[in-house]
Protein backbone atom coordinates (compact mmCIF):
# COMPACT_ATOMS: atom_id res chain seq x y z
CA UNK A 1 0.00 0.00 0.00
CA UNK A 2 2.61 2.52 0.75
CA UNK A 3 4.56 3.87 -1.77
CA UNK A 4 8.72 3.82 -1.36
CA UNK A 5 8.61 6.29 -4.08
CA UNK A 6 6.74 8.93 -2.31
CA UNK A 7 9.20 8.22 0.50
CA UNK A 8 5.94 7.36 2.55
CA UNK A 9 6.91 6.58 6.20
CA UNK A 10 3.87 7.48 8.70
CA UNK A 11 4.77 8.91 12.43
CA UNK A 12 2.65 6.90 14.56
CA UNK A 13 4.06 7.93 17.55
CA UNK A 14 2.02 10.67 19.49
CA UNK A 15 4.65 12.11 21.75
CA UNK A 16 7.27 12.65 18.48
CA UNK A 17 3.62 14.54 17.38
CA UNK A 18 3.14 16.37 20.16
CA UNK A 19 7.11 17.25 20.31
CA UNK A 20 7.03 18.46 16.54
CA UNK A 21 4.32 21.01 17.16
CA UNK A 22 5.75 22.05 20.51
CA UNK A 23 9.23 22.76 18.88
CA UNK A 24 6.93 24.94 16.22
CA UNK A 25 5.43 26.78 19.19
CA UNK A 26 2.03 26.67 17.50
CA UNK A 27 -0.61 29.00 18.36
CA UNK A 28 -4.09 29.72 17.01
CA UNK A 29 -2.75 32.68 16.19
CA UNK A 30 -0.95 30.84 13.47
CA UNK A 31 -1.28 29.91 9.69
CA UNK A 32 0.31 26.30 9.04
CA UNK A 33 1.81 24.58 5.80
CA UNK A 34 1.86 21.05 5.77
CA UNK A 35 4.22 19.29 3.31
CA UNK A 36 3.19 15.38 2.92
CA UNK A 37 0.22 15.22 5.61
CA UNK A 38 0.01 10.88 4.24
CA UNK A 39 -2.65 9.61 6.40
CA UNK A 40 -3.37 12.85 8.32
CA UNK A 41 -1.59 12.28 11.99
CA UNK A 42 0.25 15.44 12.37
CA UNK A 43 -2.01 16.89 10.57
CA UNK A 44 -4.96 16.58 13.13
CA UNK A 45 -2.20 17.43 15.72
CA UNK A 46 -1.62 20.57 13.89
CA UNK A 47 -5.53 21.33 13.39
CA UNK A 48 -5.77 21.44 17.05
CA UNK A 49 -3.26 23.99 17.48
CA UNK A 50 -2.97 26.17 14.65
CA UNK A 51 -5.19 29.19 13.20
CA UNK A 52 -5.43 27.30 9.89
CA UNK A 53 -3.42 24.32 8.34
CA UNK A 54 -3.20 23.88 4.42
CA UNK A 55 -1.43 20.50 3.94
CA UNK A 56 -0.14 19.78 0.44
CA UNK A 57 0.28 16.27 -0.46
CA UNK A 58 1.68 14.46 -3.89
CA UNK A 59 -0.04 11.15 -3.61
CA UNK A 60 -4.07 11.34 -4.65
CA UNK A 61 -4.86 8.04 -3.44
CA UNK A 62 -4.53 10.01 0.04
CA UNK A 63 -6.79 12.81 -0.84
CA UNK A 64 -9.58 10.69 0.24
CA UNK A 65 -8.49 9.21 3.05
CA UNK A 66 -7.01 12.34 4.34
CA UNK A 67 -10.89 14.03 3.37
CA UNK A 68 -11.98 11.50 6.01
CA UNK A 69 -9.14 11.96 8.74
CA UNK A 70 -10.18 15.76 8.72
CA UNK A 71 -13.84 15.31 8.30
CA UNK A 72 -13.99 16.99 11.76
CA UNK A 73 -12.00 20.19 11.24
CA UNK A 74 -13.17 23.57 9.24
CA UNK A 75 -9.46 24.83 9.47
CA UNK A 76 -7.81 22.63 7.08
CA UNK A 77 -7.67 22.46 3.81
CA UNK A 78 -5.76 19.83 1.70
CA UNK A 79 -4.24 20.66 -1.60
CA UNK A 80 -3.11 17.94 -4.30
CA UNK A 81 -0.01 18.69 -5.51
CA UNK A 82 3.86 18.58 -5.99
CA UNK A 83 5.89 20.52 -3.27
CA UNK A 84 8.50 21.67 -5.48
CA UNK A 85 6.13 22.88 -8.40
CA UNK A 86 3.25 24.37 -6.65
CA UNK A 87 4.14 28.55 -6.62
CA UNK A 88 4.31 29.38 -2.57
CA UNK A 89 4.29 32.51 -2.62
CA UNK A 90 0.96 32.47 -4.26
CA UNK A 91 -0.19 30.07 -1.83
CA UNK A 92 0.80 32.28 1.11
CA UNK A 93 -0.99 35.20 -0.77
CA UNK A 94 -4.54 33.21 -1.23
CA UNK A 95 -4.15 31.45 1.90
CA UNK A 96 -2.83 33.38 4.29
CA UNK A 97 -3.43 36.94 3.71
CA UNK A 98 0.40 37.28 2.93
CA UNK A 99 0.84 36.82 6.44
CA UNK A 100 4.12 34.79 7.87
CA UNK A 101 3.60 31.54 7.79
CA UNK A 102 5.56 28.04 9.22
CA UNK A 103 6.01 24.79 7.76
CA UNK A 104 5.97 21.98 9.51
CA UNK A 105 5.94 18.49 8.47
CA UNK A 106 7.45 15.00 8.53
CA UNK A 107 9.58 15.55 4.85
CA UNK A 108 9.53 12.61 2.07
CA UNK A 109 13.05 11.89 2.48
CA UNK A 110 14.25 11.09 -0.64
CA UNK A 111 13.71 15.60 -1.55
CA UNK A 112 14.62 16.83 1.68
CA UNK A 113 17.14 19.10 0.45
CA UNK A 114 15.60 20.70 -2.47
CA UNK A 115 12.51 21.43 -0.55
CA UNK A 116 13.98 23.28 2.45
CA UNK A 117 16.18 25.14 0.02
CA UNK A 118 13.50 25.76 -1.85
CA UNK A 119 11.61 27.03 1.47
CA UNK A 120 14.74 29.14 1.96
CA UNK A 121 16.20 30.34 -1.11
CA UNK A 122 12.84 31.91 -2.60
CA UNK A 123 12.75 34.38 0.48
CA UNK A 124 8.92 33.46 0.84
CA UNK A 125 6.89 34.85 4.45
CA UNK A 126 7.89 31.82 6.09
CA UNK A 127 9.22 31.87 9.97
CA UNK A 128 9.67 29.16 11.28
CA UNK A 129 10.36 25.19 9.66
CA UNK A 130 9.96 22.35 11.85
CA UNK A 131 10.72 19.22 10.08
CA UNK A 132 11.32 15.75 10.04
CA UNK A 133 14.33 14.57 8.46
CA UNK A 134 17.10 12.32 8.05
CA UNK A 135 19.53 12.74 11.05
CA UNK A 136 22.78 12.59 9.13
CA UNK A 137 21.01 15.81 6.62
CA UNK A 138 19.89 17.49 10.02
CA UNK A 139 23.90 17.06 11.11
CA UNK A 140 25.05 18.78 8.05
CA UNK A 141 22.40 21.42 8.48
CA UNK A 142 23.37 22.46 11.75
CA UNK A 143 27.22 21.72 11.31
CA UNK A 144 30.04 24.30 12.33
CA UNK A 145 33.10 24.58 9.90
CA UNK A 146 35.79 22.04 10.75
CA UNK A 147 33.77 19.15 11.36
CA UNK A 148 33.39 16.22 8.66
CA UNK A 149 29.70 17.24 8.67
CA UNK A 150 30.04 21.11 7.38
CA UNK A 151 29.68 21.41 3.53
CA UNK A 152 28.03 23.64 1.28
CA UNK A 153 24.37 22.79 2.78
CA UNK A 154 25.64 23.80 6.34
CA UNK A 155 26.21 27.16 4.92
CA UNK A 156 23.50 27.45 2.75
CA UNK A 157 20.68 26.86 5.40
CA UNK A 158 22.60 28.73 8.07
CA UNK A 159 23.07 31.91 5.55
CA UNK A 160 18.96 31.92 5.51
CA UNK A 161 18.55 30.49 8.84
CA UNK A 162 19.56 29.52 12.67
CA UNK A 163 18.73 25.73 12.69
CA UNK A 164 18.82 23.83 15.53
CA UNK A 165 17.97 19.83 15.99
CA UNK A 166 15.64 19.83 18.73
CA UNK A 167 14.64 15.92 19.04
CA UNK A 168 16.20 12.88 17.59
CA UNK A 169 13.95 10.07 16.68
CA UNK A 170 14.15 6.10 16.34
CA UNK A 171 13.06 4.30 13.57
CA UNK A 172 10.13 2.16 15.03
CA UNK A 173 7.87 4.90 15.39
CA UNK A 174 7.05 4.93 11.72
CA UNK A 175 5.42 2.34 9.65
CA UNK A 176 6.87 1.18 7.60
CA UNK A 177 10.34 1.72 9.41
CA UNK A 178 12.90 3.66 7.05
CA UNK A 179 16.36 2.40 6.77
CA UNK A 180 17.96 5.72 8.61
CA UNK A 181 17.97 7.36 11.98
CA UNK A 182 15.48 10.41 11.57
CA UNK A 183 16.00 13.75 13.30
CA UNK A 184 13.43 17.04 14.10
CA UNK A 185 15.02 19.97 12.84
CA UNK A 186 13.89 23.93 13.53
CA UNK A 187 15.37 26.40 10.96
CA UNK A 188 14.02 30.17 12.12
CA UNK A 189 14.47 31.35 9.16
CA UNK A 190 15.83 35.24 9.09
CA UNK A 191 13.18 37.99 8.69
CA UNK A 192 16.09 40.29 6.60
CA UNK A 193 19.00 39.15 5.23
CA UNK A 194 21.58 38.33 8.21
CA UNK A 195 24.97 38.97 6.08
CA UNK A 196 25.60 41.49 4.05
CA UNK A 197 26.79 40.31 0.61
CA UNK A 198 27.72 41.96 -2.55
CA UNK A 199 26.67 39.11 -5.00
CA UNK A 200 24.49 36.18 -3.48
CA UNK A 201 24.94 33.83 -6.90
CA UNK A 202 28.91 34.54 -6.65
CA UNK A 203 28.73 33.39 -3.09
CA UNK A 204 26.95 30.22 -3.56
CA UNK A 205 29.18 29.35 -6.33
CA UNK A 206 31.86 30.10 -4.35
CA UNK A 207 30.97 27.84 -1.91
CA UNK A 208 30.30 24.99 -4.42
CA UNK A 209 33.30 25.24 -5.92
CA UNK A 210 35.15 25.07 -2.47
CA UNK A 211 33.70 22.11 -1.65
CA UNK A 212 33.23 20.13 -4.93
CA UNK A 213 36.46 18.86 -4.34
CA UNK A 214 37.05 18.30 -0.78
CA UNK A 215 40.68 17.29 -0.89
CA UNK A 216 42.01 19.98 -2.64
CA UNK A 217 43.36 22.90 -1.27
CA UNK A 218 41.07 26.53 -1.64
CA UNK A 219 43.60 27.50 -4.68
CA UNK A 220 43.23 24.39 -6.02
CA UNK A 221 39.69 23.78 -5.23
CA UNK A 222 38.92 27.87 -6.85
CA UNK A 223 41.27 27.98 -9.70
CA UNK A 224 39.73 24.98 -11.22
CA UNK A 225 35.96 25.74 -10.19
CA UNK A 226 34.72 28.14 -13.30
CA UNK A 227 35.31 31.22 -11.42
CA UNK A 228 37.67 32.15 -13.98
CA UNK A 229 40.56 33.15 -11.43
CA UNK A 230 44.33 32.57 -11.93
CA UNK A 231 45.43 30.50 -8.85
CA UNK A 232 47.67 33.74 -8.10
CA UNK A 233 44.63 36.21 -8.15
CA UNK A 234 43.08 33.79 -5.29
CA UNK A 235 46.37 33.57 -3.26
CA UNK A 236 46.22 37.25 -3.13
CA UNK A 237 42.87 37.68 -2.33
CA UNK A 238 43.63 35.11 0.50
CA UNK A 239 46.49 37.08 1.62
CA UNK A 240 44.48 39.93 1.84
CA UNK A 241 41.95 38.62 3.91
CA UNK A 242 44.15 36.96 6.49
CA UNK A 243 43.54 33.37 5.10
CA UNK A 244 45.92 30.68 4.76
CA UNK A 245 46.42 29.90 1.23
CA UNK A 246 46.75 25.93 2.30
CA UNK A 247 43.34 26.33 3.98
CA UNK A 248 40.33 24.08 2.73
CA UNK A 249 37.20 25.48 2.82
CA UNK A 250 36.10 22.81 5.16
CA UNK A 251 37.60 25.38 7.42
CA UNK A 252 36.08 28.62 6.50
CA UNK A 253 33.19 30.55 7.93
CA UNK A 254 30.17 32.36 6.20
CA UNK A 255 31.97 35.45 6.86
CA UNK A 256 35.01 33.84 5.38
CA UNK A 257 33.06 32.90 2.65
CA UNK A 258 31.68 36.19 1.71
CA UNK A 259 35.07 38.11 2.13
CA UNK A 260 36.41 35.84 -0.54
CA UNK A 261 33.26 36.41 -2.76
CA UNK A 262 32.75 40.18 -1.84
CA UNK A 263 36.62 40.58 -3.02
CA UNK A 264 36.33 38.42 -6.67
CA UNK A 265 33.18 40.38 -7.28
CA UNK A 266 35.54 43.91 -7.38
CA UNK A 267 37.87 42.38 -9.79
CA UNK A 268 35.79 40.69 -12.19
N1 LIG B 1 3.03 13.47 7.49
C1 LIG B 1 2.82 12.04 7.41
C2 LIG B 1 3.23 11.39 8.70
O1 LIG B 1 3.99 12.02 9.44
O2 LIG B 1 2.82 10.27 8.99
C3 LIG B 1 3.53 11.41 6.19
C4 LIG B 1 4.98 11.68 6.03
S1 LIG B 1 5.77 10.77 4.75
C5 LIG B 1 7.42 10.70 5.34
C6 LIG B 1 5.96 11.90 3.40
C7 LIG B 1 4.66 12.29 2.69
O3 LIG B 1 4.99 13.23 1.65
C8 LIG B 1 3.93 11.16 2.00
O4 LIG B 1 2.58 11.23 2.31
C9 LIG B 1 4.17 11.41 0.50
O5 LIG B 1 3.11 10.92 -0.32
C10 LIG B 1 4.27 12.91 0.46
N2 LIG B 1 5.05 13.47 -0.67
C11 LIG B 1 6.05 12.88 -1.36
N3 LIG B 1 6.55 13.70 -2.29
C12 LIG B 1 5.84 14.88 -2.20
C13 LIG B 1 5.86 16.11 -2.91
N4 LIG B 1 6.74 16.31 -3.89
N5 LIG B 1 4.98 17.08 -2.57
C14 LIG B 1 4.09 16.88 -1.57
N6 LIG B 1 4.00 15.72 -0.86
C15 LIG B 1 4.87 14.73 -1.17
Amino acid sequence: KFSKSFGQNFLIDKNILDKICEGANITKEDGVIEIGPGIGTLTQELCERAGKVVAVELDNRLIPILDETLFSYDNVKVIQGDILKIDIEDLIKTEFDNKKVKVVANLPYYITTPIIMKLLEERYNIEKIVVMIQKEVAMRIQAAPGGKDYGALSIAAQYYSNPQIIANVPKNVFIPKPKVDSAVIMLDVYSKPKFNVKDEKLLFKVVKAAFSKRRKTLVNALSSGGLGLEKDQIREILSKHDIDHRIRGEKLSIEDFIKISDAIYSIQ
